[in-house]
């Protein structure tokens, strides 16, 4: 879409909207704020009416004397005692007036002119503990109870029972407004930490479940949730939220005893369990402390309230061994991990320091806000620190990705660049075998094909490696012929096997179908590295090749062979190692046994690739048994049959396509930079009489092209300047090209997966890959070279 012009009339309103937003914001905000504090109190509180109730209260023990005493304060009084306060109300009392009490621990009663009017005991209501949690009552006066005596009983099993609370007078909107004002910052500071921790839990449970990733935030988030749980059970609105105040009551100090658990855990995750031994002793404090102290509140012997100070050591513990090992980093500089978490614990610890010192200034300058707010900075803190690992640890990962690519890459255009010196030694040594006649420099061509098969099949095999391991290596899936690829793989046995002492016993199940859909290349690949090993690990004896099959459905086989042998067997505790990569075993006894430790590894990569599965049993010193088992599909579901019958139907024919030719009309053209597979093209179709015309550039190859209608044009991929599919674009599109037409084949060192399809989109009519097989030369030409042209001569002997 076109952009809109930056100036026009709308761009500019957009623009001034923006603006606006900005300084009418900043405009309200200041407004409600300073207007608040500047403007005067409108509020009528005449019918919301609290004040501390200031009459004089005497205690009254039982059987004795009254005594006056202070209130709030403290009377003398036992363990479970009951103690009586009594008072007489004021005059001008009127209907709906309440007095307030508050209880700490105690059951209460309270009595007007004798007349019970309010009780507050828990005893039913609880699930276990011997008092009644803290809680306000309210008394309903009533006009005539002006000037009458009032009796406060309270009894408590608890340091407390003698203690006297503050008692206020009012409206209970009044009363209630008054706790508003006291609480309402606490109120909402612990609400909103509360949130934010659960919101903090459940990203990290996210992230848990979607990534498979523990986050440390996860304990922090915890220890706010309970700090923050803990400060709303100290709030006065608890009553009203909580229609259980026992239970909450017990909680608050669970949470007391959990906050050192989760934040000492949050610590030590985020220093990488450097001090774990030291961390040890506070969270071994505290889970048994927790413990014991719920099973011995469970059963009333003990009350959490009478074990606060065990709570407070566990904190203290936990305190101590969390700064300590700060200031051990702070000093030894080991803090560039979680320098910002640091900062933060640094800054609630000040902030705890702070709120004791405003306590002994005045109780009731803080109540918690500033610990509360140390919290929020820690968290904060902790929350960007997660940020900045989760950012890093995704940067990791990319750039990872990016290597491994590079990385891939890189073997890729290796590969490429030795696999070409390597096809020239191999096309030359074939020339020195086919047109020589010293048996000396036979043998020697002989150890340089086998030298040079084996770097060929190292270079292969790391090529294989890196694109499985980078994932870039792609099924190539058609229909193929099951049997000429379990007879590919029997000749390849008996070839590797030639020369040694072992019999060949194969078993194909004869009900197995003809056709399949699948990669065959890489089942044979698969095939061969079994069979390569039983044969290279097997000094005499049997080795077994066996086919056979289970079925899915109609359409669905699973394909399943085993090869068996009965060489020197592998160790049991070796079995686990087998398919890692470059692993070889008994590397001493099998020095002079060519390998990577790659063959089992890839073996094992492709068949998971194609969903399968692969098994080795081995018996040490008397052989193995590998077993794969690959998912086909059914094409054809007519039975293989005899296979030794079909075995030797195909030889016939395969016998008919090997029989020399001779094509001395046909022209050729070969491109390809590389002289030296130049030559070998020539020398290789010197037999047949062809007239092969070579040149070493893409532009020289279009050049040629122009003149001369050729029968095939071999073309090489990678060429300087002007590559393969450059050239052959240009040949295609210009119609006065002779060849415009013609059949031209990709030749290339070439070994990436996908790469035949890719040739053909661009136009190609084959693919033919280096190392030039002969044979595979001479099956090429014969499918492709006009058949009037092509001679039949006869087999040679
Ligand atoms: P290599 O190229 O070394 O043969 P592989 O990955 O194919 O690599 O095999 C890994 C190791 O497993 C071998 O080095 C050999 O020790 C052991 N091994 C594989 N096949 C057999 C077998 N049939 N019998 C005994 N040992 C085997």
């Amino acid at each position: 879409m076109e952009k809109r012009a930056k100036d026009s009339i709308f761009s500019k309103c957009i623009k001034s909207a923006r603006v606006f937003f900005g300084v009418g914001t900043i405009f309200i905000l200041l407004f409600l704020i300073l207007g608040q504090i500047i403007f005067p109190d409108e509020r009528d509180f005449i019918f919301a009416k609290c004040e501390v109730f200031e009459a004089q209260w005497y205690h009254v023990p039982e059987n004795g004397e009254k005594v006056a005493v202070e209130v709030p304060g403290k009377v003398e009084a036992e363990y479970g005692e009951k103690i009586t306060l009594v008072s007489t109300l004021p005059q001008g009392i009127y209907n709906g007036e309440n007095l307030c009490f508050r209880t700490i621990w105690q059951d209460v009663e309270i009595y007007i002119d004798g007349e019970l009017r309010q009780s507050y005991n828990t005893n039913d209501s609880r699930p276990f503990g011997i008092n009644s949690a803290m809680r306000y009552i309210f008394v309903d006066l009533q006009e005539e109870d002006a000037g009458k005596e009032i009796m406060y009983r309270a009894s408590s099993k608890s340091k407390y029972a003698g203690d006297i609370r503050e008692i206020l007078v009012g409206d209970r909107i009044g009363i209630w407004i008054q706790f508003l004002q006291e609480s309402g910052a606490r109120t909402l500071i612990a609400v909103s930490l509360m949130m934010l921790s659960m919101g903090c839990v459940i990203v990290c449970a996210v992230v848990r479940i979607v990534y498979k990733k523990r986050l440390a935030i996860n304990y922090l988030a915890w220890t706010l949730f309970f700090g923050a749980l803990w400060m709303i059970s100290e709030i006065e609105f608890r009553q009203l939220v909580f229609k259980n105040v026992s239970i909450l009551s017990s909680v608050t100090y669970w949470c007391l005893m959990m906050i050192p658990i989760t934040f000492v855990l949050y610590i030590n995750e985020i220093q990488n369990s450097y001090y774990e031994k030291i961390f040890f002793v506070p969270l071994l404090y505290s889970t048994l402390m927790t413990v014991t102290l719920t099973i011995l509140q469970f059963f009333d012997i003990v009350q959490f309230v009478e074990a606060l100070i065990f709570m407070h050591i566990g904190i203290g513990l936990a305190v101590i061994t969390i700064v300590g090992t700060l200031i051990v980093d702070t000093i030894k500089r080991r803090y560039a991990d979680y320098f910002l978490a640091g900062i933060g614990v640094y800054g609630m610890l000040l902030a705890t320091v702070l709120e004791v010192v405003l306590y002994y200034i005045n109780v009731d300058l803080s109540l918690g806000t500033v610990l509360a707010g140390g919290l929020l900075f820690l968290f904060v803190m902790a929350v960007i620190k997660t940020g900045q690992d989760l950012l890093r640890s995704e940067q990791k990962k990319q750039q990872a990705i990016l290597a491994r690519k590079a990385q891939a890459k890189f073997l890729a255009n290796m590969s490429h660049e030795i696999r070409t010196p390597i096809n020239a030694i191999i096309g030359m040594n074939e020339m020195i075998l086919r047109e020589n006649d010293n048996k000396v420099i036979e043998d020697y061509a002989y150890n340089i094909q086998s030298a040079s098969d084996m770097l060929l099949r190292l270079v292969n095999d790391v090529l294989d490696f890196s694109k499985i391991e980078s994932g870039q290596l792609e099924l190539v899936e058609d229909a193929y012929n099951l049997a000429e690829l379990i007879q590919d793989e029997i000749l390849l046995l008996k070839a590797r096997a030639a020369g040694k002492p072992i019999s060949i016993k194969i078993d194909i199940d004869s009900k197995l179908p003809t056709r399949l859909w699948g990669d065959e290349l890489r089942i044979k690949q698969i095939l061969t590295n079994l069979l390569s090993n039983a044969v290279k690990y097997t000094k005499e004896g049997m080795v077994t090749l066996k086919a056979f099959f289970s079925r899915i459905d109609n359409e669905n086989i699973v394909l399943e062979f085993e090869v068996i042998d009965t060489g020197i067997g592998i160790r049991q505790e070796d079995l686990s190692k087998l398919f890692d990569s470059f692993k070889r075993l008994e590397l001493n006894k099998n020095r002079n046994i060519q390998g990577t430790g790659l063959g089992l590894n890839i073996a094992k990569m492709l068949v998971d690739l194609m969903h399968g599965k692969i098994n080795v049993q081995s018996e040490y010193e008397k052989g193995s048994t590998f077993s794969v088992a690959i998912p086909q599909r059914v094409i054809d579901n007519q039975q293989i049959g005899d296979f030794e019958a079909t075995l030797k139907k195909n030889r016939v024919e395969k016998n008919t396509a090997e029989n020399l030719f001779v094509a001395p009309e046909a022209n050729v053209l070969v491109v390809d930079d590389n002289e030296m597979n130049l030559a070998l093209i020539k020398g290789l179709l010197k037999r047949t009489q062809i007239h092969v015309d070579a040149v070493s550039s893409g532009i020289k190859g279009y050049k040629v092209s122009r003149k001369k209608k050729y029968d095939i044009i071999f073309m090489d991929h990678m060429m300087p300047d002007l590559d393969g599919i450059e050239t052959l674009k240009m040949i295609r599109e210009d119609k006065n090209n002779p060849n415009c037409d013609g059949v031209v084949i990709a030749l290339t060192a070439n070994a990436i997966a996908g790469c035949r399809e890719m040739y053909l989109e661009s136009g190609f009519n084959d693919y033919f890959s280096k190392p030039i097989q002969a044979d595979k030369l001479d099956e090429l030409l014969i499918k492709y070279l006009p058949t009037e042209l092509v001679q039949r001569v006869g087999k040679q002997e």
